[in-house]
């Protein structure tokens, strides 16, 4: 979101300027990562960092896990920084470590009279249970777009609804917190950091801790769920998106950067992860800037790059298809979008958006289907990551019924998995945000009604009654948001903005602009005019031009071998863990043999 990207901005200029500014300590807290209360999976890799708010003499340092010295229990010795980044503060290094054995660690580091101490708990896993693990992220879906999508897709009469989305009937369900280690409220990049390492981070980070290192690259990293994977298995990895593929979430597959921002540089981070599937918008940061678009600041394509790798390469809907319809085919880039892809109201209704630039973009079940059948052909399994990542980017210009279409749409590729999962019952899916909106239904929205005040139309309690939406096509999708009778979906953390009551019927809707280049951003006088528009004055600073996340939990939904262990309210981080589980990816499982022996399951053998 362009939102983040200016606070990414922000948040790496004051981090720069503080360190201008630390010729004294006493700017900087002292700090052990991994963090306190972390839960560390047995057997998985992280960056050892002890931070003192002064300058120390190594000599004099004694860094203790359980009483014991550091170097012997994590196998090396800590590299001694004496100026961390020239400033007058000392720190100690060890990156690549791993803990094997489950139990409580205290982490205890004291120099003179500086003492720091964290506990951290490192936790095994059973046996294998799931052959593959389907992660889908909602982004930013809230209960309402779960809610609207079943009332549109599916239709309800007399209070009970007549169909169900595919992820309602799930056998386990969860609340989720998903605060980070900075703030309550989370983004993209450390809520999806938290599903693929089972660490916290902060805003705008993707698996590290952020330290005060002043390179975005240098910060302590944990191993994602994909270099796990592939350091200690022979399964497959997919990562499908309709975002950006370097966008927070898809990126949090692979990233380790402190900046969400770092897009380029992510985009070599997905080559080097060999996840196997790649499919999504962002072709722009994969071509050299000499082509026109380009997003890149050197001459590297990476496209190119992926070819020599023997992946295939599709950047329409047929060629992806094609693609998978050859047998031979094991590894693929899809990039069908310079940018974020266009959402399902625009691609298969209005024709809005940048559907006449680029008609040919592939659908997000379309994409699950032929990221499963491609990721399949590897008898060993796969572990799938599917974002709608557009819901979020409607909900945050408060574009509800674009957010809903692309909830059926999340709707339709989860059936998909559901379709694949069936026939061996041996997949964990799970359907989750990584965080949510503030946005409710609170009736219906009456254009027959007398008068001509849009507000005096809105019906509350037995005034709502039902909307009058058309029933759903094959694809369960009305064919018609414009209706006389339309849910009052609002929103209630907002910019200024002028309420129309209407779908946005051309492009998506900007709720705020700026009139001047430094001056604050107000409501969108495009829409003033709309017969019966109201303008809403925001409670949100007037440094922000769209609605923002909350801290509202998410709803969790999961099926297959694994999702016993979803229930309740659960951390974010927990769902690393139920991964981690299901595979038996801890040093000291027995990773090599499913629980249930079945003829279709290969046994998996640890690589080296
Ligand atoms: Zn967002």
């Amino acid at each position: 979101m362009k939102k983040i990207h200016s606070f990414a901005r922000f948040a790496a200029t004051s981090l720069a300027l503080g360190l201008t500014l630390a010729g004294h300590s006493s700017v900087f807290a002292q700090a052990i990562f991994p963090i306190d209360r972390a839960a560390i999976l047995a057997g998985s890799k992280f960056d050892f960092k002890v931070e003192f708010d002064r300058v120390v003499d190594a000599a004099k340092t004694r860094i203790s896990i359980n009483g014991i010295d550091a170097a012997k229990v994590l196998g090396a010795e800590p590299q001694f920084i004496f100026n961390e980044d020239g400033k007058k503060v000392s720190s100690f290094v060890l990156p690549g470590v791993m803990l094997d054995k489950p139990g409580s660690y205290d982490v205890v580091a004291v120099s003179g009279n500086a003492r720091m101490q964290v506990t951290w708990e490192v936790y095994a896993t059973g046996p294998r249970k799931a052959k593959n693990v389907i992660l889908f992220i909602g982004d930013g879906m809230t209960v309402a777009n779960r809610t609207a999508a079943r009332i549109l897709s599916k239709g309800i009469k007399e209070g009970k609804y007549l169909g169900r989305l595919s992820f309602d009937d799930m056998s386990n369900m969860a609340l989720v917190g998903t605060s980070g280690v900075d703030s309550i409220i989370t983004d993209s990049a450390n809520s999806m950091s938290a599903y693929t390492t089972g660490h916290k981070t902060s805003v705008n980070a993707l698996g590290v801790y952020v330290s005060r290192a002043k390179d975005n690259l240098a910060h302590p990293k944990v191993e994602t769920i994909t270099e796990l994977i592939k350091r200690k298995t022979n399964m497959a990895v997919g990562i499908v998106s309709d975002a950006e593929v370097e966008d927070a979430t898809p990126a949090g597959m692979v990233a380790h950067t402190r900046r969400r921002a770092d897009k380029d540089i992510i985009a070599e981070q997905l080559f080097f992860s060999r996840a196997d599937v790649i499919m999504g918008g962002g072709s722009a940061y994969f071509l050299p800037q000499t082509t026109p678009g380009s997003k890149r600041k050197d001459t590297n394509n990476l496209i190119d790059l992926f070819k020599l790798d023997d992946y295939a390469f599709a950047s329409t809907d047929k060629e992806m298809k094609q693609a998978a319809a050859n047998p031979k085919t094991r590894k693929l880039l899809g990039l069908f979008h310079p940018e974020n892809m266009d959402g399902a109201l625009d691609r298969h209704f209005l024709k809005k958006g940048t559907v006449p630039q680029f008609p040919e973009q592939p659908d997000l079940a379309d994409m699950t289907r032929t990221a499963i059948e491609v990721l399949s052909r590897n008898p060993n399994g796969f572990v799938l990551m599917v974002e709608a990542g557009l819901i979020d980017k409607f909900n945050h210009p408060l574009d509800w019924e674009r957010s809903v279409y692309d909830t059926i749409m999340l709707s339709n590729a989860v059936q998909v998995a559901k379709d694949f999962a069936a026939k061996n019952n041996d997949t964990f899916i799970m359907v989750t945000p990584d965080h949510t909106h503030g946005a409710s239904i609170v009736g219906t929205i009456d254009d027959n009604k007398p008068g001509t005040e849009m507000r005096n139309k809105v019906g509350v309690y037995a005034d709502a009654g039902y909307p009058n939406y058309p029933k759903a096509n094959k694809d369960g999708y009305p064919e018609k948001v414009d209706v006389s009778k339309r849910l009052a979906f609002f929103y209630g953390n907002t910019p200024d903005y002028y309420e129309t009551f209407q779908p946005k019927m051309n492009d998506p809707f900007v709720p705020a602009i700026k009139l001047t280049k430094d001056g604050p951003y107000v409501a969108n006088p495009a829409y003033k005019d709309v017969p019966g528009a109201v303008l809403r004055t925001g409670i949100l600073p007037q440094s922000a031009d769209t609605g923002t996340h909350t801290a509202d939990d998410g709803v969790l939904s999961a099926m297959g071998p694994g999702s016993e262990r979803i229930h309740g309210f659960m951390d974010n981080t927990e769902i690393f863990r139920a991964m981690a589980d299901s595979l038996g990816l801890a040093a000291n499982a027995n990773s090599t043999k499913m629980v249930k022996a079945s003829k279709v399951v290969k046994p998996v053998t640890a690589a080296k």
